[in-house]
């Protein structure tokens, strides 16, 4: 069943009060859980992305929407702000150093680019032989970029809103229960028409989900001042 048609319109909250920042809404739509999503948010408009049930992993590219050419680029994101974690002041960033969006708020702190996206073939080398037909991010991706005419050699690292993967002095890489809790929202200003790909992620074999794939909320606001 979609999520969103389980709930009634009498019980579902208001966007515009859950938008982290104020305006007309201009889309409300839920991703259903292990499904994707896409949209083009024009430049100005703010995407809210509220993690409806808590702990739940939200695997997000991004590409201008006139040249999916310039496209995110987790290198250049890291490398210019100096900080492998994202969170309130982090802009987006293209291999050409332009900016796509930036993190204008954030009620989880810290989110992860570097954990990358699970597949079929990730899954099989980590968990076994025997997930290998779990439905995974890659093949979200893949689905979902198709309207858009993008294919795998488009998929590049992407963002992992949501997901906790804290680094040891020593490098060594973790996936661990999530920071975020049901209702925790953050919020992106488009700085160009930005088409956002997403994959509401449907891993079962670690906590990034808290092995429970639940869905999520995404609220665009145009605020008075772009208008
Ligand atoms: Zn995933």
């Amino acid at each position: 069943m979609n999520p969103a048609a389980a709930l009634s319109h009498a019980t579902q909250p208001d966007a515009a009060p859950l938008a982290l920042v104020n305006g007309d809404v201009v889309l409300d739509e839920y991703v259903q859980s292990r499904g994707p999503w896409s949209a083009v948010v024009a430049a100005g408009d703010v995407l809210t992305i509220v993690d409806v049930e808590g702990n739940q992993a939200v695997d997000c590219l991004l590409y201008s929407a006139n040249d999916v050419g310039t496209r995110y680029s987790a290198a250049v994101t890291i490398a210019s702000q100096r900080s492998i974690f994202l969170t309130t002041g982090t802009v987006l960033r293209a291999d050409s150093g332009t900016a796509l969006m930036t993190v204008v708020d954030d009620e989880v702190g810290v989110h992860d680019t570097i954990g990358g996206a699970c597949s079929q073939e990730s899954n099989t080398l980590r968990y076994g032989h025997h997930t290998h037909d779990q439905h995974a991010c890659v093949e979200n991706f893949l689905i979902e970029g198709s309207k858009w005419g993008l294919g795998k050699p488009d998929l590049v690292s992407n963002i992992n809103w949501f997901m906790n993967v804290p680094v040891d002095p020593d490098g060594a890489l973790g996936i661990v229960d999530g920071l975020s809790a049901p209702g925790k929202r953050v919020a992106l200003r488009a700085e160009m028409d930005t088409l956002v790909l997403v994959s509401n992620c449907p891993q079962i074999n670690n906590p990034c989900n808290g092995f429970n794939p639940t869905p999520v909320r995404m609220i665009v606001t145009r605020p008075e001042a772009s208008r």
